[in-house]
């Protein structure tokens, strides 16, 4: 694998020990971040829908975490839980549209699978949702959806699909719907971010065998939001504004898609 290309500079996808089933600090990720070279870092803890999930005040509080940690720059995120197949998410509208980067993902503790309908419809709605920033480990073959209606409609929003390297290990079959999910996004050039998932200090940024399909797709690297520091903050800069547009258009797209 060519490292230079297919690399990352940050991964935005992560828990601390907020969880249980979580061990690490976020002292503990900023470090392991910066033995891997990094520049950034997402910390982006289980909505409360999840078991062990961090209550919602844990995520109104982290805007007061520096943005820079020992030279890494720290994103504020969370990985909100769809709770039904309308999109509906555990967080309400004033906690996200103050974080950096929010993940929306199907947790079997928050939702049981529905339908190949039902699973399109949850994921379309989450994505019109305008304070989601990013599908997680979509790849997930107990969730299936129709691939190519969820692509069109990233790229209609300027929403953005995660390949997640810990899917390779613990979603058994999530790779076939990666690769079809990659080619997707080069065909509608929806930009990806390659994220660990990490639970602990040792994972962060453990993405090779999702770099390494990316890489043999063809994928065009520039379009890895996270193999640059410019690509990925770029983007969360954008999306902050359009959250934040709320302010002057009134109450969001879809309000009750994120109200607790
Ligand atoms: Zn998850
Ligand atoms: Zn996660």
């Amino acid at each position: 694998m060519n490292k230079k290309t297919y690399s990352i500079i940050g991964d935005f996808h992560t828990h601390t020990m907020v969880s249980q089933h979580a061990y690490s600090t976020t002292q503990e990720l900023v470090e392991a971040s910066r033995r891997q070279g990094f520049q950034a870092i997402a910390i982006t803890n289980h909505g409360p829908e999840m078991m062990d999930g961090a209550i919602a005040h844990h995520f109104l509080c982290m805007d007061g975490l520096p943005e820079v940690i020992d030279g890494i720059r720290l994103y504020k995120g969370a990985e909100v839980n769809i709770k039904n197949f309308a999109g509906r998410i555990d967080l309400p509208v004033s906690i996200l549209r103050n974080l950096d980067f929010t993940i929306a993902s199907f947790h079997v503790e928050a939702i049981d699978p529905g339908t190949i309908e039902e699973n399109t419809a949850a994921w379309l709605a989450v994505i019109q949702n305008r304070y989601v920033d990013c599908l997680g480990h979509a790849g997930n073959p107990i969730y299936p959806f129709h691939h190519e209606q969820v692509v069109k409609e990233l790229h209609k929003h300027g929403k953005i699909l995660e390949i997640n390297a810990n899917s390779f290990i613990v979603r058994k079959g999530s790779e076939k719907n990666c690769a079809l999910l990659i080619e997707l996004c080069k065909h509608y050039q929806v930009p990806i971010v390659v994220n660990s998932d990490a639970h602990s200090a040792w994972s962060v940024g453990e993405v090779t065998p999702a770099m390494e399909l990316l890489e043999s797709l063809d994928y065009p690297p520039e379009m890895i939001l996270n193999h640059t520091l410019e690509g990925i903050s770029g983007f969360i800069q954008r999306r902050k504004q359009e959250k934040r547009m709320d302010f002057f258009t009134g109450p969001a797209q879809s309000p009750q898609l994120s109200t607790i």
